[in-house]
């Protein structure tokens, strides 16, 4: 059902939640939660300073509210617990005070600091806690709709109307509970057991879906004809001997298998990996020349406006003494000029287009597509690489991936894949320096950063990460804003960016930061994703060991994107492994080799690290025997026919596995 029919949804809601891949009730059914908290209310005298603390009481004191300006505010009142009088201290829900009544009953969410006997609150209930243990999950908010708030929507379904698709006798092998069960038990959990056995269900349902998608892609691709070419390597080499750089020894390996596979018979299907800034771009664009001195048209794919333009721009330049016909087309367009585009694609006055999934929308019509490329393959996922089908065409496909991974997951992952890997970075990248702090050495980095302001270079701030309360994360990010006012407000621009902002407002942000107008940029993770500011030379990035070894990497690799020297500064004070591999390597592939051997188990009640595969539930490595189970049981499936028998599973594939 779509997800406007779910009670309490108007138009509004509903299109965040469009806007978030969530379009029906069973979409929504499947945002698990990505931890749950234990709920129980906390013995005072067992508490150390700065521990978390659960507790209810009755209010003694009226609460006294206090404005720092419209938007930032601070209450303070006090409770009784029972055996002991609390302080406490909320910022910016100066909207509850006409609720917060003496001689009313509040739970309080937050930190206890001891020596005030005060507790600094992250979220007030209106509510006496209940007498046992409530075990309550967590949901990652989006689009300003908040964990509670997800949550209500979920607990409106009607969850007896679900598509199962696991068949019968595997139920009964893996002795899994029933669906609605499950799905019944991981939104609303009320003991751990229950709790296993309904994830146990979800994690094994998601990687019998997934395995059956690849196995199915493999089998589809075995031994598939695809086109030829007549090229002679000859003339890719003046092309490459034309280029303003020397390439690498990976990226020639690259350009050789791929060479092979564009003039050989067989259908190519190739992912590269590499490093950010390890240089894919360039190898797509060999692979794109290759293809057109073949005589066929080439896509490239990637996942946002922003990277298609960034590759068109390149493209532009180096082919600028080529008599090549290069075009972009994304889904912002107006529909004159996307009509424009679709008939220069057919009638081939366009030999390259670059592009978002725009690409493939069912308009499109290609004159004679050879080859198209899939740039950060990863954020597609297996659904949406793009859909081919009914276009007739049967074309080269390659992937670029910056999230490499270790051999043996890349082989169960993409196993309908040939792999090439892209292990060094050119010659002349400096590597970035990085430094483990405490937070009592913050002398020394506000020193690094007054250096590097100086030499008129660019610095990003991540503020420290707290899935808990979105509020407290705007909180930190203003005492950040703050702090680094105090120490540099006077010498140059300081800009402030996360998640809560609308798209505009970003865009403004990074626009500035990328003129230079901005020296820094306090900012949440939301800059992860494609940022590429080549002046700016240090992050820092605060409790660092909060953020999981992929994230971290993936947010040193915003500096050191040209020959300056370029500085990532971790601060924490707490130690772990994963802060000290990353003051030992900067190789993406060691990293995520040891990341996956570091993560797994116990990640239940921790914060669960964004994984590289975005499943749902399943964890690559915690789940990687479930994930041989259902690979062994959906090859099996397929191979023998018995496939048939089940129309729901036709289904899924017909849906989804759309790359032919
Ligand atoms: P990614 O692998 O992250 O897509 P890019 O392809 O964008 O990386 O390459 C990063 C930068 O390195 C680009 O500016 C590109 O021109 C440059 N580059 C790529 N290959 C080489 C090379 N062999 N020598 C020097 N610079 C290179
Ligand atoms: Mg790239």
């Amino acid at each position: 059902m779509d997800i406007s029919t779910l009670k309490g949804i108007g138009p509004k809601t509903a299109n965040i939640f469009k806007n978030n891949g969530i379009n029906t009730t069973n979409d929504l059914l499947s945002y698990y939660p990505f931890r749950y908290e234990l709920i129980k209310r906390s013995n005072i005298s067992e508490l150390n300073d700065n521990d978390k603390i659960i507790i209810d009481g009755v209010i003694e004191k009226n609460p006294s509210l206090f404005f720092f300006n419209k938007k930032m505010n601070k209450m303070t009142f006090s409770i009784n617990t029972g055996s002991n009088l609390l302080k406490v201290v909320i910022y910016n829900r100066g909207f509850l005070k006409s609720k917060l009544l003496i001689g009313n009953i509040v739970t309080v969410f937050g930190k206890y600091d001891k020596l005030h006997s005060t507790v600094v609150a992250s979220d007030i209930k209106l509510s006496k806690l209940p007498n046992h243990t409530v075990i309550e999950p967590i949901y990652h908010s989006f689009g300003g709709l908040s964990s509670n708030q997800i949550r209500g929507y979920i607990n409106n379904i009607n969850i007896n109307d679900t598509v199962k698709y696991i068949p019968e006798y595997l139920c009964e092998k893996y002795k899994l509970i029933e669906k609605e069960d499950a799905l019944k038990i991981i939104h609303n959990p009320t003991s751990m057991l229950d709790l296993k056995k309904a994830m146990a269900y979800l994690k094994y349902e998601e990687l019998f879906l997934f395995t059956l998608k690849i196995n199915s892609l493999r089998l589809n691709k075995k031994n598939e004809i695809g086109l030829t070419r007549d090229v002679k390597y000859s003339e890719v080499e003046k092309f490459i001997n034309k280029l303003p750089f020397k390439l690498t020894e990976d990226q020639l390996k690259c350009v050789d298998k791929i060479y092979g596979d564009l003039t050989n018979k067989n259908r190519m299907n190739r992912l590269v990996q590499g490093d950010v800034g390890s240089g894919k771009t360039i190898v797509a664009i060999i692979s794109l020349y290759i293809n057109f001195l073949g005589g066929y048209q080439g896509a490239l794919m990637a996942p946002t406006e922003v990277l298609a333009y960034q590759h068109l721009n390149n493209l532009k330049n180096i082919f600028k003494d080529y008599d090549i016909n290069i075009d972009i087309l994304t889904g912002s367009l107006k529909q004159k000029e996307k009509k424009d585009i679709y008939k220069k694609l057919q009638n081939k006055e366009i030999d390259i287009i670059i592009g978002t999934h725009a690409l493939f929308s069912e308009d499109v019509l290609y004159n004679n597509l050879g080859l198209v490329i899939t740039d950060e393959q990863h954020r597609f996922g297996v659904n949406q690489r793009g859909n081919l089908k009914n276009k007739g065409v049967t074309p080269d496909i390659l992937y670029l991936s910056a999230t490499p991974i270790p051999r043996t997951y890349a082989l169960t992952i993409y196993g309908d894949m040939d792999v090439s890997s892209i292990k060094t970075m050119p010659s002349g990248r400096k590597e970035v320096l990085t430094y483990l702090k405490k937070n009592s050495e913050i002398r020394d980095v506000l020193e690094l950063m007054l250096q590097e302001i100086k030499l008129k270079h660019q610095i990003y701030v991540i503020a420290p990460l707290i899935e808990e309360s979105d509020k407290i994360d705007l909180e930190n990010i203003y005492a950040l804003e703050q702090k680094m006012s105090n120490a540099f407000g006077k010498i140059c621009k300081i800009g402030v960016m996360h998640g809560k902002m609308d798209k505009n407002e970003k865009d403004e942000i990074m626009d500035k930061f990328n003129s230079g107008e901005l020296s820094i940029l306090i900012s949440t993770t939301v800059i992860e994703v494609g940022v590429d500011v080549k002046n700016a030379t240090t992050i820092v990035i605060f409790d660092a060991y909060r953020f999981g070894l992929s994230q971290l990497h993936q947010l040193r690799g915003r500096v050191g994107r040209n020959d300056l020297q370029s500085y990532c500064v971790l601060i924490s004070d707490k130690e772990s492994e994963r802060l000290s591999i990353m003051t030992k390597t900067t190789d993406g592939f060691k990293i995520s080799e040891e990341d996956f051997k570091l993560r797994g188990s116990g990640d239940l009640f921790g914060i669960r690290q964004s994984g590289d595969m975005n499943f749902g539930i399943a964890d690559i490595k915690e789940d990687f025997n479930i994930l041989l189970k259902a690979k062994e049981d959906t090859s099996y499936l397929l191979e023998s026919g018995n496939i048939n028998s089940y129309p729901n599973l036709i289904s899924v594939l017909n849906n989804s596995i759309n790359l032919d």
